[in-house]
């Protein structure tokens, strides 16, 4: 699904829309009901969506550090903690809430 920008030619806001195929463009800008207009840069935009899929991954270490919590899909309905702080295990039927 290809990314694709759109400038209003009334205000000149540029929106980032994603595309399915045979989905019709835009036309009204949603800030001011302007007409849109498609910006001709799909090749940028595969590389942005490359980047954004692609982004960086972190450690355990890292993610612990960052206050966040990982847990891995024990593949039964229950998660088990693989770093940082939480319950050390979550299950879809009993949630630690
Ligand atoms: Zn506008």
């Amino acid at each position: 699904m290809p990314l694709f920008d759109f400038q209003c030619t009334a205000c000149g806001t540029v929106r980032e829309v994603l595309l399915r195929s045979g989905q019709a463009d835009p036309t009204r800008c949603q800030a001011c009901g302007g007409e849109v207009r498609r910006l001709l840069s799909a090749p940028a935009d595969l590389k942005r969506m490359d980047a954004f899929f692609h982004k960086e991954t972190f450690s355990d270490a890292d993610i612990a550090s960052k206050g966040l919590t990982k847990y891995v899909n024990r593949g039964d309905g229950t998660y088990e903690k693989a770093a940082g702080s939480g319950p050390d295990v979550m299950s879809r039927d009993k949630l630690p809430l």
